[in-house]
């Protein structure tokens, strides 16, 4: 097993030295050690079983039940080798994060004792009860049970000596229950796509692969802070606090050196990532004091995601042990920014080629011309649904922020990218040919030699073009990728399909090829550039003019979320096969739910805190004014005693406005909720928590934020700002 080398780190807040576990091993004898890799597999699995397993997992076969057989025995004999003693179909539902059911290998040996035993059938399916997930009533419509089916793309892995099989969890009538189903047909439904229009330029194409890498940010808060806050607890964000007197202004943190008892943290969870086969690469602060970011080499998109939700469990334990507490929700302290998690999105083939790099020949460049202009076509008519794939209750702290990409999706291309779109759209009179072994011969003027550099790049936009891939920022930093990746991934399959069409009935008609494709490409430059954007987006005037290129600029979640049942976004998951129309219904019906129910904590949790915790601090700092202006008076004469003791009164009388303030809120709250409560749909029900709740709950905060400057501080009952933003 592992060797680590403890070191000692004393901390300034704690006190208490922390050990840095150091692998003393080369990361090459510890990477991907607790995963069931195909190393794993030749070592534990007879040879024709390895060969099958293989070829079902590269040749997206099922598996027959005499290999799931074959595999679980190795499987078992791996995972109890490695300290593994139980099992696990580990799956990700609705919520956030992953669920797990763990059940211990023994089973009786009829002898009396037990025997530990792992058979095919468990390994490929189990039952668990569909009931206890949000299923947005599918389990009504059709069968309270559902079950889980082994994902063999995804390699199985052990953690904290369980043995995780990554799973889909489907109702037992087939409707996905969770992410990683729609997230498998997406992926299949752009492979398949994304290969017919890359066989136009290269005959050898057989698989396109989506490729994804994450930017995880976080935050970290001393453990015993975080227990002094119930908002942070409860929430995950600080539901009050003024803003600290320093906090990002000097711009000391972001790339600043990181604080010895973070870098201890970190690098624990890299080594245990490592372990897990997460291949983590980049760390370095961020803009907000106390913020983080982490990010892998980016891999095919259902393993970086499945790697993702494990990292995201990960930081949490591995937090702890350091005493820290990882937040990972998008705004945990209004003043400083929040925390995202840029989607880095990129299509590769099977012959080597990624498609959104240029080439250095002509025809490469028209074929990486030809994707990127489907890519925009499909993000310009999804722009709504984009953003609803990443819209949720804690990410609307974060869009449309002065910090975040704004509630509205528009797409960066780059300067030399804008001129070429420019280009081709002038040019309508364009020949070219290539052969068909596509070897140019003929000089395209149009598209001259692409070098990209992403120098100007722009920081404010939701989707931008980085020099080989396409960067979606405007995912949360607690979001399951999937999300976004399902709509992304669909939307473009679906576009490259249609193109397809077209460019087979063009040449079917008689045209040549490469001029199809060129007229075509040109057809969609000029159909959705309004998509395309350059500007400053947090600027007023973007939205207004957003709103005359008729993209999408909702701003409110719950109303967000419609832009999935819109007509071209159910015709569009119908063709790709991505989400049938019940499954669509049924998953909005959870994000309302969700959205509602993370409104309600929120606004209980408040309510709580402003009567029973800041109320009467606020009082008794009250009384000791008044007792000293009472005090005052008695030793001085009228006149002095006023002169000394007005600025007391001053403030008793605030303090008094601001605590009825707070009570009427809180009493508006309490009312707005309860009518909101009896709303019956759940779509009207989240509309009302986003427009009646949440302003009370922004006024009581003001008030509260303004009586902490005033309330003595020895007596103010939470940590403040300035105490849980700065590790030392
Ligand atoms: P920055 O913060 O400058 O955007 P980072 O290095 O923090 O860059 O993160 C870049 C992320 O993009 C990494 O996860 C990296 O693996 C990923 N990435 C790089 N190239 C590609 C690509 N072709 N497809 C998908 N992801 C990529
Ligand atoms: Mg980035």
């Amino acid at each position: 097993m592992s060797t680590l080398r403890f070191k000692s780190v004393e901390t300034a807040t704690s006190r208490k030295t922390v050990a840095v576990k150091l692998p003393e091993e080369r990361v090459d004898k510890y990477y991907a050690r607790q995963v069931f890799n195909r190393q794993k597999m030749f070592e534990y699995l007879p040879d024709d079983t390895f060969r099958d397993l293989v070829d079902a997992i590269d040749n997206k076969h099922p598996l027959s039940r005499k290999t799931a057989d074959a595999v679980a025995e190795g499987m078992k004999r791996w995972a109890i080798d490695s300290g593994a003693r139980h099992y696990t179909h580990w799956f990700h539902p609705l919520t956030d994060g992953t669920a797990e059911k763990h059940d211990s290998f023994i089973e009786h040996d009829g002898k009396g004792g037990v025997i530990e035993k792992f058979s095919g059938k468990i390994l490929v399916q189990q039952e668990p009860d569909a009931s206890s997930f949000p299923n947005g009533g599918l389990r009504n419509t059709f069968e309270a049970r559902g079950y889980s089916a082994w994902d063999i793309s995804s390699p199985a892995f052990i953690l904290n000596n369980t043995l995780c099989i990554p799973t889909v969890f489907l109702s037992y009538t087939g409707e996905s229950l969770d992410y990683k189903t729609p997230l498998l047909r997406a992926l299949n439904s752009i492979d398949k796509a994304a290969t017919r229009v890359a066989r136009f330029f290269d005959k050898d194409v057989k698989h396109v692969t989506s490729f994804l890498g994450w930017e995880q940010e976080y935050f970290l808060v001393d453990e015993a802070l975080y227990a002094a806050r119930p908002d942070l607890v409860m929430t995950g964000r600080t539901l009050m606090g003024h803003e600290s007197a320093k906090n990002q202004q000097l711009e000391d943190h972001y790339f600043g050196a990181i604080p010895k008892r973070v870098e201890a943290f970190m690098l624990e969870l890299e080594y245990e990532a490592h372990c897990l086969g997460i291949p983590v690469k980049t760390r370095h602060n961020e803009v907000a004091p106390n913020q983080f970011e982490l990010a892998p080499i980016y891999e095919e998109t259902n393993l970086a995601n499945d790697h993702n939700l494990l990292l995201m469990s990960l930081m949490s334990d591995v937090a702890r042990r350091h005493n820290f507490r990882v937040l990972l929700h998008e705004k945990p302290f209004n003043g400083v920014n929040g925390s995202g998690k840029h989607n880095n999105w990129s299509l590769g083939t099977d012959t080597g080629t990624m498609l959104f790099s240029p080439g250095k020949t002509q025809l490469q460049n028209l074929q990486f011309i030809t994707f990127i202009a489907n890519v925009m076509s499909a993000v310009y008519k999804h722009n709504a649904l984009l953003k609803a794939s990443i819209g949720s209750a804690t990410n609307a702290h974060r869009l449309g922020a002065n910090e975040a990409p704004p509630a509205i999706i528009s797409m960066f291309m780059g300067q030399q990218l804008t001129k070429i779109f420019n280009e081709i759209e002038k040019n309508d009179n364009t020949t070219i040919i290539f052969d068909e072994k596509s070897e140019m011969h003929v000089d395209v003027a149009q598209i001259p030699e692409i070098l990209l550099d992403n120098t100007d790049r722009n920081r404010t936009s939701p989707f931008a073009f980085t020099g080989n891939r396409f960067e979606f920022r405007a995912v949360g930093s607690t979001a399951n990728c999937a999300s976004a990746m399902i709509a992304l991934n669909a939307a473009v399959a679906d576009e490259l399909n249609t193109f397809a069409d077209k460019i087979e009935k063009r040449v079917a008609d008689g045209e040549e090829c490469s001029n199809a494709i060129l007229a075509e490409v040109r057809e969609l430059v000029i159909s959705s550039k309004n998509i395309l954007f350059d500007g400053n987006g947090y600027s007023k005037e973007w939205g207004e003019e957003a709103k005359r290129r008729g993209l999408d600029t909702e701003g409110a979640a719950p109303l967000m979320f419609d832009a999935y049942l819109s007509p071209e976004s159910v015709m569009m998951f119908r063709r790709t096969g991505v989400f049938s129309d019940i499954e669509l219904q049924a998953r909005n019906e959870v994000k309302w739910d969700m959205y509602t129910k993370k409104v309600q904590i929120e606004a209980r949790v408040l309510g709580d805190l402003a009567i029973n915790h800041i109320i009467p601090a606020a009082t008794r700092y009250q009384s000791l004014l008044l007792d000293n202006v009472f005090k005052i008076k008695q030793l001085f004469d009228n006149d002095s005693a006023e002169e000394i003791s007005c600025q007391d009164k001053e403030n008793i009388r605030i303090m008094a406005e601001h605590i009825a303030a707070i009570r009427k809120s809180v009493a508006e709250l309490v009312d707005a909720r309860r009518i909101a409560n009896r709303i019956e749909s759940d779509r009207e029900k989240a509309i009302a928590y986003h427009d009646t709740v949440i302003p009370p709950m922004e006024t009581i905060r003001k008030h509260i934020d303004d009586l902490e400057l005033m309330v003595d501080n020895e007596i103010w009952p939470l940590p403040k700002y300035r105490e849980m933003l700065f590790i030392r």
